[in-house]
């Protein structure tokens, strides 16, 4: 792979924000000086890694702290420089972002000291001080995993293991879709390298002989759409390797994976998206059962869409993801895409989005409050926020995110913390479930609650979320106290 020289780093800034430029160059020098001498493994100058950093950020119109940061985000780490030198250079902001990116390099999951634990928790808490670190991070690791076959194998394996437990799931939760895919695909290629390749010499055949119909497709869509008066952008969309992959493992044929070729229709307004699901729907028969509108119910990462699945020519089922411009860039960047959107006070909005709409983050402070153990903290942000979670509907059609194993209790807890503790049945689909029951993707959870309804000690041995057992056993703790006083 070719490395990014400063003047194409400077081109990219100077698209969006030339008044960035000569922070930029100075933060660039400054860099380069304290990194001299600093091969990487492929050979090249130390300095093309921070260069590729602060690129891919640029591309995502990142602020000027954030690419100032970039560029020297291993000087902490790997040269003499201290925290105090950058606050004098460049200002307390971009010290802090640097530094924080260097706590989080020396994240460890899976060392066994107490030590080590108390350092991990240090490092998760302060992740919400400001999502930059997170974003600055990212871009680190994606520049990594694209020069790792400079490492050796088994150190290829630990990085490529340690992307998907940490970093995937990361970027999945800020929404910045297009770093998760990357980093899927090129740990899939490190660890399964045979799959891999299998999975991708039949995407790519596949995809050669789709191309034909799918142009059509585009083309009959986009006419139709223009003599309607609807402005639209049509691009055609692959699923990643790593996505076909997994649902090749769950034993899906290639044919039958339904999201694995679409047609990303993007139009100027969410009136538009419905327009032009009524347009397409005329042109292709879609699948009830297949249709979700993301817009109205957005997933808990903020990714907003209209999809629906039509027949389309030589028996291939196609799927449609219809969403406006500004869903595209949220869908493609998540947080990060608040640099192009809001221009004045990114910054402020992407914390404000992330404290607020990212159940990620609210469930991180939970999870702080509640455990004093530096381990028992650990352990639990790894199952609950970084292992698998499960989708579910509320009555009201709101989707909520639940971590694997999660039962109706935890549901109550979640939408309803002040009442949950008078919970009495739940039914799911309209169906009566014990409160053990283990909730499943797309479940439709109803909670029964009454008054006189009192917690049970047995709910604490089978919730998943910090905040169920938080709230239950201090609902506990008031009726025992209740109980000793008049008893
Ligand atoms: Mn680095």
């Amino acid at each position: 792979m070719k490395s990014i020289t400063i003047e194409e780093l400077t081109e990219s800034i100077n698209s969006y924000d030339p008044t960035m430029i000569s922070d930029v160059l100075k933060a660039y020098q400054y860099a380069k000086n304290s990194h001299s001498g600093q091969m990487r493994e492929s050979g090249e100058e130390y300095i093309t890694h921070p260069l590729a950093v602060a690129y891919i950020l640029s591309k995502m119109n990142a602020d000027r702290e954030t690419i100032c940061a970039a560029l020297l985000h291993d000087t902490l780490e790997d040269t003499k420089l201290e925290k105090e030198d950058i606050v004098i250079e460049f200002g307390k902001t971009v010290a802090e972002l640097v530094d924080g990116v260097t706590k989080l390099s020396k994240m460890e999951f899976t060392n066994k000291q107490d030590r080590n634990y108390a350092n991990t928790r240090k490092i998760i808490t302060s992740l919400t001080n400001d999502v930059r670190v997170i974003l600055i991070k990212l871009a680190d690791r994606l520049h990594n995993m694209r020069t790792l076959s400079f490492k050796k194998e088994n150190k290829q394996k630990d990085i490529s293991i340690e992307t998907m437990e940490i970093f995937v799931p990361l970027a999945y939760n800020i929404g910045a879709y297009q770093i998760k895919t990357e980093l899927e695909d090129l740990s899939l290629s490190y660890l399964k390298p045979q799959e891999y390749k299998k999975t991708k010499e039949e995407t790519d055949l596949l995809l050669m002989q789709s191309e034909g119909f799918l142009k059509e497709m585009l083309d009959n869509i986009s006419r139709l759409l223009n003599d309607k008066n609807v402005p639209n952008e049509i691009k055609i969309r692959v699923r990643n390797i790593y996505g076909i992959y997994r649902r090749r493992c769950e034993g899906q044929e290639m044919r039958n994976i339904h999201d694995l070729l679409a047609l990303k229709v993007i139009v100027n307004e969410v009136a538009s998206c419905y327009l032009s699901l009524g347009y397409i729907h005329s042109l292709y028969k879609p699948i009830n059962s297949k249709f979700k509108d993301y817009i109205c119910n957005p997933k808990t990462n903020m990714y907003q869409c209209l999809h629906t699945t039509v027949f389309g020519p030589e028996d291939m089922l196609v799927q449609a993801q219809i969403r406006t411009h500004e869903m595209d860039m949220i869908d493609s960047y998540g947080i990060a895409a608040y640099w192009n959107l809001k221009k004045e006070n990114a910054s402020e909005v992407m914390q404000e989005v992330v404290e607020n709409k990212c159940q990620f983050f609210k469930s991180l402070v939970e999870i702080d409050e509640q455990y004093t153990d530096n381990r028992k903290f650990v352990e639990q942000v790894k199952k609950e926020l970084l292992g698998g979670n499960v989708y579910v509907y509320t009555t009201d059609g709101v989707v909520l995110q639940l971590p694997v194993g999660s039962t109706p209790v935890d549901f109550a807890y979640m939408i309803d913390p002040m009442n949950a503790s008078k919970f009495v049945t739940a039914y799911v689909n309209d169906r009566k479930v014990a409160d053990d029951y283990i909730l499943q993707n797309k479940d439709r959870v109803r909670i029964l609650t009454s008054k006189k309804s009192l917690p049970k000690e047995e709910w604490k041995d089978s919730v998943q979320t910090t905040r169920a057992l938080t709230l239950i056993k201090k609902d506990l703790w008031w009726i025992n106290l209740f109980l000793w006083k008049y008893n």
